[in-house]
């Protein structure tokens, strides 16, 4: 009897092994819930935001979630004024399509910002406290460094022709609704809608695009 048991033990032991993915699969990039980080990292990241005065409940007070940082990068389209930017493999394939599709609606969609760093992110945040700007003030209008959706290399900021780079006015035009009805079928979506939980103003040119969430099956 005893031996019949710990050989039904040793078979679900298998079986549950034999379910789990192997190690070696990472989950995807821009997955819609990242994976848990290092604790070292995690770590960095409150002594960066220590040196910054981010008091250490605000994540968790706006309700934000740890972003890993992205390391392998491609480029995309360059931005207004001819920069390079730059994105994670598939959010940059997806965004070449959904571009072309756009392209053929005759709308013109141009990049503003891809991928930013940590540190990238910090010296943003700082620069706007050697302005004179409080550090709430600040952050209506930067990520927290180690929480921007920009640091996975997931995220982009877009705007037309005719519209600045990061203005509210982006809402009003073409592009923005031709985003707002096709954004989805390449996997894109708006992160910041007006009145978001995060503490962040209404960002109508930041889209995330998330792994598998593409609604078309062969997006244009
Ligand atoms: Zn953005």
């Amino acid at each position: 009897m005893h031996r019949t048991r710990s050989a039904c033990f040793a078979l679900v032991i298998a079986i549950a092994f034999a379910c789990l993915p192997p190690a070696s699969a990472a989950a995807p990039l821009c997955a819609a819930v990242p994976p848990p980080e290092p604790a070292a990292y995690a770590a960095h990241i409150r002594e960066v935001n220590r040196a910054l005065g981010i008091p250490p409940d605000y994540a968790a007070r706006h309700d934000l979630r740890l972003q890993p940082e992205a390391r392998d990068l491609v480029p995309v389209p360059r931005d207004v004024y001819g920069r390079k930017v730059e994105m994670v493999a598939p959010a940059a394939a997806a965004l070449k399509r959904m571009f072309a599709a756009a392209a053929r609606d005759g709308i013109k969609l141009e990049t503003v910002s891809g991928f930013r760093s940590v540190a990238y992110q910090t010296h943003l945040v700082r620069l706007k406290l050697k302005r004179g700007m409080s550090i709430e003030q600040a952050l209506k209008i930067n990520a927290v460094p180690g929480y921007s959706e920009h640091q996975t290399g997931c995220a982009i900021d877009l705007t037309t022709p005719g519209v600045p780079a990061a203005d509210g006015s982006f809402a009003n035009s073409r592009a923005f609704t031709w985003l707002q009805q096709h954004g989805a079928s390449y996997g894109f979506s708006l992160s910041f809608p007006p009145g978001n939980p995060y503490g962040y103003e209404y960002e109508p040119w930041h889209w995330r695009y998330t792994a598998g969430t593409a609604t078309a099956a062969n997006p244009r």
